[in-house]
């Protein structure tokens, strides 16, 4: 197993109103996932769900309140420890803006370039075909090489980004809303190169987003958030066709797969889901068109359903 997470929680504390007192705010409750090597993993649920502080609670950028994170069956390392940032190469984070995580001042070679100078790994020969074979991989020319981040598209930007990220010849890949930002058919581009790298390099990835037909396209298996917690997960097909908790069918009859009979389209009613005034029972009983008495008053578990499915719903 590369990545295991157990019993995952993270709160933070947020103050509640300009006098409030702080409170504290469950972001990650109880989640539990494996990801297998060379495996990818889509997460998905609207905003405000907990989907980015998983991501880096699972990277270890953050530590957990309760629960283990382990990468190839290890404990994460102390943080800040020489063996933490030692793992930092394997596991590696992309983010929605490029430009953010990129320096103005050098241009595309250098900064993918730059993880290899830092890290002295090989010959400066060796390091100049590693950077051309990088370039190859993310679609980009010599000549994107020589620009700057602020002559390049968005697109372009997140080929440099991975190709920086890949330099380190990761495990792990946490794509958190990657693409998000860009134009749907740069989207699609992007989306198809994830894809292809992380099949010809046998790549694990985590594929963050909001948008449940990107994930789709990269993620076999697909785990739904909402409210801090999974709670449906299984594979991406079968969850299309047959989804089992009320949320992930709205979710699924928002996102309509060309060519085939859009479903009845679910519209959620009431208000979006906040962390900081958690429904009592199932989080998602106040939105939910078939929620009953049960619903109100006892937390479901997410349970197995079939074979590589777990749904928490006490209906399902
Ligand atoms: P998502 O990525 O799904 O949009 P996040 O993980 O960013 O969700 O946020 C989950 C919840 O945790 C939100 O209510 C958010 O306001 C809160 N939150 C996230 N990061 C912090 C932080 N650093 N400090 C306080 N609250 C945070
Ligand atoms: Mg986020």
């Amino acid at each position: 197993m590369l990545l295991s997470a157990q019993s995952l929680a993270r709160e933070y504390k947020t103050r509640h109103g300009l006098f409030g007192g702080w409170r504290p705010v469950r972001a990650v409750d109880k989640v539990s996932l494996e990801l297998e090597r060379g495996e990818t993993l889509g997460i998905v649920g609207e905003s405000g769900c907990g989907k980015s502080t998983l991501g880096r609670v699972l990277l270890g950028l953050e530590r957990p309140d309760a629960g283990e994170v382990r990468f190839n069956d290890q404990p994460m390392p102390e943080w800040g420890s020489a063996k933490w940032r030692e793992s930092r190469k394997l596991m590696q984070m992309i983010y929605q803006d490029p430009l953010g995580s990129l320096d103005r001042r050098l241009n595309a070679r250098t900064q993918i370039q730059e993880p290899l100078d830092i890290h002295a790994m090989g010959s400066a020969q060796e390091r100049d075909h590693r950077v051309a074979e990088l370039l190859d991989w993310v679609g980009l020319s010599a000549d994107h090489a020589a620009r700057y981040p602020h002559e390049l598209s968005g697109g372009q930007r997140q080929r440099i980004i991975l190709a920086r990220a890949l330099a380190m010849r990761p495990d792990l890949i946490v794509c958190d809303e990657a693409v998000s930002a860009l134009d749907v058919s740069i989207q699609a581009q992007v989306v198809n190169l994830l894809a292809d790298l992380q099949e010809r390099l046998g790549l694990a990835m985590i594929f963050i987003s909001h948008d449940l037909k990107v994930v789709r396209q990269v993620s076999r298996r697909i785990a739904v958030m909402y409210l801090g917690r999974i709670v449906e997960e299984g594979d991406g097909e079968t969850m299309f066709a047959h989804s089992l908790h009320p949320y992930t069918q709205a979710l699924v009859s928002a996102a309509p797969v060309p060519g085939q009979p859009s479903h009845h389209r679910i519209i959620l009613s009431g208000e979006p889901p906040n962390p900081a005034a958690r429904p009592s029972g199932c989080s998602f009983h106040p939105r939910c068109p078939q929620a009953q008495s049960i619903c109100r008053d006892v937390v479901p578990e997410l349970r197995d359903i079939r074979a590589g499915a777990r749904v928490a719903c006490h209906l399902a």
